[in-house]
């Protein structure tokens, strides 16, 4: 059994070198895999519609499309906060089956949480509220009745607001807060959980209540690029080139 962890890819036409590896990867070892997650933020713009033409939305969407027309395995894919309006419309076109953020899968017998990662930064209590009122049916149902150059223009303005306010934010206050990782792991009842959007990659080992616990957080594809691979009850970080690469020795 293999499973595949990627998130925040941030596919965007300013970098086509990574929306060719996620192709290479999607034409390659992904399609033995069992399963592959893409843990939200696939696109860098923010995602409004699969009327939306601009790069990459069509290119993307077609290489989904073909993986999951070509390959058995499953493909899940969670919204992250540039892709929180991705609906059934998109799953319909790609193949693709989405998944609530959080949710729990089972690896090898054993429970595993899978999140975007987002909601674990407490401390950006502004970033909070703003994803609650994104995030809400009706505001979500009242965006997709808009014409798609209103939806463009909505876009526009709220990603110039979101980038200068992440310039002003302490790095500390856009990382996961200690308490919101700990209450997550005991109310899920979990020890493993993976989640992105930090762009902070790290496997980090949690002690609590005589507990051992496992936090693995994906990189990000805009300087660097990693899948998360887990066979043989193991998991390992690997550059997404390196995986390819091995996986092309040995077949
Ligand atoms: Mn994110």
């Amino acid at each position: 059994m293999t499973t595949l962890f990627v998130s925040d890819l941030h596919l965007s036409y300013r970098r086509p070198e990574k929306i060719a590896l996620f192709k290479r990867l999607m034409t390659g070892p992904a399609l033995k895999a069992d399963a592959l997650y893409i843990l939200g933020d696939l696109f860098d713009d923010f995602w409004i519609g699969c009327d939306d033409d601009h790069p990459p939305n069509q290119e993307v969407m077609s290489i989904l499309r073909d993986y999951s027309a070509n390959s058995a395995t499953q493909l899940f894919i969670m919204r992250g906060n540039r892709d929180f309006h991705l609906n059934q419309e998109f799953a319909n076109a790609t193949g693709c089956t989405l998944i609530e953020d959080p949710t729990a899968i089972m690896l090898d017998d054993k429970k595993v949480l899978l999140m975007h990662g987002d909601t674990l930064c407490t401390d950006d209590v502004k970033y909070q509220k703003w994803r609650r009122f994104i995030t809400h049916p009706i505001i979500k149902w009242i965006y997709f009745i808009m014409p798609l150059s209103l939806r463009t223009k909505i876009s526009r303005d709220v990603r110039g607001y979101a980038a200068e306010a992440v310039q002003k934010k302490a790095p500390e206050i856009i990382d996961v807060t200690e308490t919101a990782v700990l209450d997550t792991l005991k109310n899920f009842g979990v020890e493993t959980l993976i989640h992105g959007h930090t762009h902070r990659q790290a496997r980090h080992e949690i002690k609590f209540n005589n507990t051992q616990a496992t936090r693995f957080v994906l990189g990000e594809w805009f300087e660097q690029d990693c899948v998360l691979v887990h066979d043989k009850t193991t998991f390992r970080f690997e550059r997404v080139d390196d995986y390819i690469k091995e996986c092309k020795l040995t077949r």
